[in-house]
């Protein structure tokens, strides 16, 4: 990355304190491709001042707020994301090149992290076990120590929100390294953190690359956990280094997610939900229902139903608020483009592709929507991850054939089916390797409740809903002998 001069310089946020680097990042709009501004590059320096600033706050004045206050800390954040919600979507909207509608709804669901885990701060219970005469025993959940958050680029608010919100839930400090290409509703969230009260180095932001900031937080020997929702290659480099520590980790990766269609499927809702989970953020969903597996008899009327909503897609700048908005990069528009080449390459019919706004700027990252049919199960179309709008047709001859193919990649993340047979449904939800099944719905990116994370390639852990407590806290047994 270049270094910049922008003016509209940022500063990372470290304890107490609004800190500068000498060297910066530059942000990149989207929807031009202009430099609009400049981050600080933090690196191994920051994040071991950012934990020290955790490990101080736990020792100190954070570590002594009990769980009732806790919640109510973050429950008076939640308001604030609430009261600030509009700047914070419109931040959001021009960093990543999502629709402004569509940041809206992720600012809403930041905001109800904050208050699902507020609510939940003082109500995780250890329990008493029965043990040997004039024994008690009781479990207690304790907090971790200081935590690393390293997060992606395409859902900052809604991604940082279910793992921040948690770990701070549980009495942890918190490191977060967001993506290099979208840290400004971080940075956002730290002006408001420290709004709300939080103790300082209870909430820390360190903005910089992934190999320097993002590697120096995983391989750091003070934290107790590194929460990493990101791609598979990085998480198992992100792994590595916390293994080193026996630092353990919760990995939220890829996804390939099969839509599996059977002819009883209520037909017209179906096409509406895939066509929306594959379009919504321009298909940079890690759980987008990537692939949809259509049974045989349907397939030519199913593919028709969903190729006329491809037409119908608009793409446009972010505030034109059409269905896709630019891609987040130059990068990830280049790698859909290679996708698509490959596709017309080995001769994989396009069915029907989106259009593209007539006024979009030249410099943006924009790509139009596409549905390619007849993909063979074992194609690269069909087995790895595109992270764009582009959906894959496959024909499945009937249930068997369908839970094959809805297993044969080696993502493991979420899957829909779509049948009026209860019995059916129920088999293949047993049946597919998935962190998530939905019937006959398919909440790509909603669920705050919902617990959520992969199985195999898609990573390991749970993060939403009151399971992602226990992962950011500690066991502890105490035993007391006591006698009879
Ligand atoms: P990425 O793995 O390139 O980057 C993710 C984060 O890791 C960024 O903050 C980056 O700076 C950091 N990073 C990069 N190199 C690092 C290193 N060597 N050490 C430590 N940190 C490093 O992923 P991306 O391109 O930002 O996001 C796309 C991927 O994320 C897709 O595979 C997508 O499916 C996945 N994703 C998964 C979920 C989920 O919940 N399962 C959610 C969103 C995205």
């Amino acid at each position: 990355m270049n270094q910049t001069t922008n003016p509209t310089s940022h500063r990372m946020f470290i304890g107490a304190e609004w800190v500068a680097t000498e060297q910066t990042l530059p942000v990149v709009d989207p929807a031009t491709g202009a430099v609009v501004g400049a981050i600080p590059r933090g690196g191994a320096a920051e994040i071991d001042a950012a934990v020290r600033a955790g490990r101080a706050a736990l020792a100190g004045a954070w570590g002594a707020v009990d769980a009732t206050s806790r919640g109510r800390l973050l429950l008076r954040l939640a308001e604030l994301i609430r009261r600030d919600a509009d700047i914070l979507a419109r931040i959001e909207s021009a960093d990543v090149g999502k629709p402004l509608g569509q940041a809206r709804g992720d600012a809403a669901a930041f905001a109800r992290y904050f208050e699902y885990y507020g609510g939940a701060a003082d109500k995780v219970h250890g329990e008493t076990i029965p043990f040997l005469q004039g024994y008690t025993v009781m479990t207690v959940y304790e907090p971790i120590g200081v935590t690393g958050h390293i997060i992606p680029w395409n859902y900052p608010m809604q991604i940082m929100g279910r793992s921040v919100a948690a770990s701070l839930a549980m009495g942890n400090a918190v490191v977060l390294k967001p993506a290099e290409d979208t840290s400004l509703s971080a940075l956002h969230l730290a002006r408001l953190a420290e709004e709300a009260g939080f103790p300082a180095g209870a909430f820390n932001v360190v903005t910089g690359l992934g190999e320097e900031a993002g590697a120096a937080l995983a391989g750091h020997p003070g934290i107790g956990h590194v929460s990493f929702t990101g791609s598979p290659e990085v998480g198992a480099l992100v792994q590595a280094a916390a293994g080193r520590n026996s630092v353990p980790v919760t990995l939220e990766l890829g996804g390939k997610s099969p839509q599996v269609v059977f002819a009883d499927a209520p037909m017209e809702e179906a096409a509406a939900t895939i066509t929306r989970g594959i379009s919504q953020n321009s298909g940079q969903t890690c759980s987008a229902g990537s692939r949809v597996l259509i049974e045989d008899r349907v397939y030519d009327s199913f593919t028709q139903d969903l190729a006329a909503r491809f037409r119908a897609l608009r793409v446009g700048t972010p505030d034109q608020e059409l269905d896709c908005g630019p891609v987040v990069n130059a990068a990830q528009q280049q790698r859909i483009q290679r996708y698509l080449d490959m596709a017309r390459r080995d001769g994989l019919p396009v069915l029907a592709e989106g259009s593209l706004a007539g006024n979009v700027p030249p410099g943006g990252y924009y790509v139009k929507p596409v549905l390619i049919g007849d993909v063979p199960a074992e194609h690269p179309l069909a087995q790895e991850e595109i992270f764009g709008p582009v959906l894959v047709a496959i024909r499945v001859r009937d249930e068997a054939d369908a839970l094959r193919v809805a297993n044969a990649t080696s993502y493991g993340l979420v899957a829909g089916v779509w049948t009026a047979d209860i019995a059916r449904a129920l088999r293949l939800a047993r049946g597919i390797s998935a962190g998530q099944v939905f019937i006959n719905n398919f909440g790509a990116a909603g669920g705050i409740e919902l617990p959520f994370g992969g199985t195999r390639r898609s990573g390991h852990g749970r993060e939403k809903g009151f399971e992602a407590l226990y992962g950011f806290a500690t066991l502890k047994t105490i035993a007391i002998k006591h006698g009879v």
